[in-house]
């Protein structure tokens, strides 16, 4: 007998035999990734995202992200299919520091102008920092409650690998994918700390500042140099008692902007109080950004600003490629930590490490 209970001594007691345990790994498990790794042909790639497929576009997306040689050859490929498809858009940049509302913002910018302009709207990011945090923040969907579940949208948190010359160069390679799959808005978000904003800057047709009142943030913006960048600024959370300040804030902007030079676009960029949660004057804050891009298309500065970010972009690639191939190499990896100990035991200057270094890279590249 299985259960010694089940014997008669244990009268109105029945232990059935059990069942037996399920697999703890689903067994279907490898033919679910198998499908889900599964690469296409450039020429479907590029087939699917011209179609606006948007699972085609993401999983290119990926690819694009990816580091492994074998995707990036088939996402450069792509890429090349994709760009007389590309360009036809907005797009616009939003920085701002963590907790002045960007995502709340995005979230009514963007509904605001697919209601209003139409088309289809793609919400990108920069987010260098997310390479350590393991999980990219910004872009992120579950932030976006209305956009997310949006027919007519595509968001995409950041590229986590790499540098921020990297993260950015992916970010501004799916702009061109997203443009070909006929997303004619796209928003860039980027954190307002470090250098991403300038990153941000080089790929977009406008840049906007989210600032808050009151927090010494407008200070800030003025020291690190982001205001010279801004094509405008949106002083977010002017709702309930927080409106006055925010008019005071947006007047000691103005002022502040007085002070620098006429930009290359010719605009004096403006300062518009909005709250992103409220939906107050997210219309006017879009204005700006639209009436922006007519006026520079009919002045050829639209053009010009591109054109000089492809040129940035170029010497960018080239820049990283070089630093890649110089700091990959196995001899200089392994040269590296005795001549970083010698530069600061001082027994040999920056230059001559340098130098050094330098030298026998090229040798070896004779080889
Ligand atoms: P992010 O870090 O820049 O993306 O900022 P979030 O969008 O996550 O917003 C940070 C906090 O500010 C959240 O608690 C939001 O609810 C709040 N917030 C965002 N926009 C507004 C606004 O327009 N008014 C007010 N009062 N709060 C806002």
């Amino acid at each position: 007998m299985e259960h010694p209970e089940n014997s008669k001594e244990y009268e109105g007691l029945q232990v059935n035999a059990g069942v037996d345990h399920q697999e703890i790994v689903n067994p279907y498990l490898n033919r679910m990734r198998k499908k889900r790794t599964r690469l296409f042909t450039p020429a479907e790639y590029v087939d699917g995202i011209l179609k606006g497929d948007v699972t085609m576009l993401s999983q290119a997306v990926t690819l694009v992200e990816s580091t492994l040689p074998d995707h990036q050859q088939i996402a450069q490929e792509v890429i090349e299919k994709c760009l007389p498809f590309s360009g036809n858009s907005v797009r616009l940049g939003i920085s701002g520091v963590p907790g002045a509302g960007k995502s709340t913002s995005i979230d009514s910018f963007g509904i605001h102008v697919l209601e209003k302009y139409g088309g289809k709207l793609a919400v990108l990011a920069i987010d260098p920092s997310s390479e350590k945090t393991k999980g990219s923040i910004l872009g992120d969907k579950t932030r976006m409650e209305r956009l997310s579940i949006h027919p007519k949208s595509f968001i995409r948190p950041s590229p986590t690998a790499g540098s921020l010359g990297g993260v950015a160069r992916k970010t501004r390679e799916t702009i061109i994918l997203c443009e070909a799959a006929g997303y004619d808005k796209i928003f860039v978000e980027t954190v307002g700390v470090g250098q991403s904003e300038t990153a941000c800057h080089s790929m977009v047709d406008f840049f906007l500042l989210i600032q808050l009142a009151g927090t010494g943030d407008e200070l800030q913006g003025i020291k690190r140099g982001i205001m010279e960048i801004a094509d405008g600024i949106a002083i977010n959370k002017a709702d309930g008692s927080n409106i006055d300040k925010a008019e005071l804030a947006a007047s000691h902007f103005r002022n502040a902007l007085h002070l620098f030079p006429v930009p290359d676009s010719g605009i004096v960029p403006e300062v518009v109080c909005y709250s992103g949660f409220y939906d107050l004057n997210v219309d006017k804050v879009m204005k700006m950004v639209f009436d922006f891009v007519d006026k520079t298309k009919e002045s050829g500065y639209f053009q010009y600003r591109r054109n000089e970010q492809s040129k940035y972009w170029m010497y960018e690639s080239i820049n990283e490629h070089l630093r890649n191939k110089f700091y990959f190499n196995p001899t200089i990896r392994e040269q590296l930590p005795e001549m970083e100990k010698m530069v600061l035991g001082g027994q040999m200057t920056s230059f001559i490490a340098a130098n050094r270094l330098l030298e026998d890279f090229y040798e070896q590249l004779k080889k």
